[in-house]
């Protein structure tokens, strides 16, 4: 396949370094609060870059972190520890937030059909390596002690802008704009590796080390958690492109100068989800959870269909409209492919593989999965039977991961369900999934059979102000939400 690899700014053939397994590495949540949508969109991403991998043959050892110590509120070190910001707000320890938290993250994967890394290590169970890192660092002279802490010096290497043009004045101005400057650095560009002077007393996660009670920066735990379960060499680094700098730009320096050679080969970065006032954050605007898609009526999937019509490194414009759009799409896919008629036939092999080598062009080319969706419809068309479509739709899915079979089985066993009923004079409800509202059009239906239809009406009233719809149909009725 073909990628782009920030670090050359070029789309570059992807030749792993050891064919028999390609390692690749993403940063992992901050668990001090919920992921947002525009978070997840690069989780998403990922996921389709490690499926496609497979899918295309190689075996994928893939490892994600997750930041539960020393990520501040200021990506260049200043400010308030993110997780005991979490702490204060809920009046919890720092640990049962980073619990809470990493399990909604992973809920919320779920949700999006996002496969859980073969490694997840949570930050602070790597002290011992940070310290090793740290120790050696020390040694060949690219890091020094000041004012207790441990810094990185920039100084000392040849190149260290990797992903971008900054300058001294840029980052100046980035500095300015932080919380406080740290007057310790010798260079602005240097980062703490080890903290042990906190100017809040009351860091709830302390450990020893050859420098002082204390806990580590943010950018060691990755090159700490990624050479011990990945090694010397990285294959594809992955993330969102606001950790580009000065996140990756720091791993990329403190792991080199410890290791004494190149480490990454290829650096992936997933850009901005954007609403129509800019990027997408925690503290503005409507916070966008998956729980609030949900509690909206929206199927989590909807959302990662949204994200695949579009190209990894565009920003994407979220609004409720472009999301009513994609779902809409996206239901209407699911009934296509529910008409289809499983085992009609035999699978026509040959048309399975050129529908293959079609889809492995298209997603092959950067992640182009807008061009993978193209594939899905592109399936529905081929001139063959239906068992041959399914078949083709169902290996797709394997990178796409939109259930898209398990939707339109269900589906079809929902709408065979309400013909039986039918057939026996019955009244059926179909819906959007809901036992509560089902239950109302339900009533409803009862009181107009009972020609009860001032019940009846007072009903639909009470569901139109919830936003459902409803049309009679021969034997029940549908509701939607508009
Ligand atoms: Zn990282």
């Amino acid at each position: 396949m073909y990628l782009y690899n920030s670090a050359t700014h070029k789309k570059e053939e992807f030749v792993p370094r050891d064919p028999s397994l390609v390692k690749m590495y993403t940063c992992g949540p901050t668990v001090y609060h919920y992921a947002h949508i525009g978070n997840l969109r690069s989780y998403i991403m990922e996921d389709v870059l490690e499926k496609f991998l497979r899918w295309e043959g190689y075996p994928v050892k893939r490892v994600m972190n997750i930041t539960d110590v020393g990520h501040l509120a200021s990506d260049a070190d200043t400010g308030e520890d993110k997780m005991l910001k979490g702490a204060r707000r809920e009046h919890k320890t720092v640990m049962e937030i980073a619990k809470f938290y990493t399990d909604a993250f992973f809920a919320d994967c779920a949700d999006l059909n996002i496969k859980t890394p073969d490694v997840v290590e949570p930050a602070t169970r790597c002290i011992d390596e940070y310290i090793a890192i740290i120790t050696r660092l020390l040694e060949k002279g690219y890091a020094y002690q000041a004012g207790g802490n441990v810094y990185f010096d920039t100084s000392r290497l040849e190149r260290y802008y990797i992903f971008n043009d900054h300058d001294e004045e840029d980052l100046a101005v980035g500095v300015r704009e932080s919380v406080e400057e740290d007057g310790n650095k010798r260079n602005k560009a240097d980062f703490v590796l080890w903290f042990t002077k906190s100017k809040f007393e009351d860091q709830a996660l302390k450990w020893d080390s050859p420098w002082g009670v204390g806990y580590p920066g943010w950018h060691i735990e990755c090159s700490g958690i990624s050479i011990k379960h990945l090694g010397e060499y990285l294959d594809i680094h992955c993330g969102g492109i606001d950790n580009a700098f000065p996140h990756h730009t720091n791993e990329i320096a403190q792991s080199e100068a410890y290791l004494g050679h190149p480490w990454c080969r290829y650096w992936m970065h997933v850009h901005h989800l954007n609403t129509s006032d800019g990027k997408m954050s925690k503290s503005k605007g409507e916070f966008l959870t998956v729980s609030l898609l949900k509690e909206k009526g929206y199927d989590p999937l909807a959302y990662r269909f949204f994200c695949l019509q579009s190209h990894y490194r565009k920003a994407l414009v979220f609004s409720w409209e472009n999301l009513d759009n994609a779902a809409g799409a996206y239901r209407k896919l699911i009934d296509r492919i529910a008409a289809l008629r499983p085992a009609d036939g035999p699978v026509d092999q040959g048309a399975v593989e050129e529908a293959k080598a079609r889809f492995d062009k298209a997603v092959g080319n950067d992640l182009n999965t807008s061009m993978g969706i193209t594939a899905l419809y592109d399936a529905l068309k081929v001139k063959t039977n239906d068992a041959t479509k399914l078949a083709i739709l169902d290996s797709f899915d394997q990178v796409l991961s939109l259930s898209l079979l398990p939707k339109a089985a269900a589906v079809r066993a929902e709408q065979e369900k309400v013909k039986a009923v039918q057939a026996q004079g019955g009244y059926t409800v179909t819906g959007e999934g809901d036992p509560d509202i089902d239950a109302l059009v339900r009533a409803r239906g009862e009181a107009k059979k009972a020609k009860n239809f001032a019940e009846a009406d007072r009903i639909r009233e009470e569901l139109k102000q919830q936003g459902i719809e409803i049309t009679d149909v021969p034997g029940g009725a549908v509701w939607k939400r508009i």
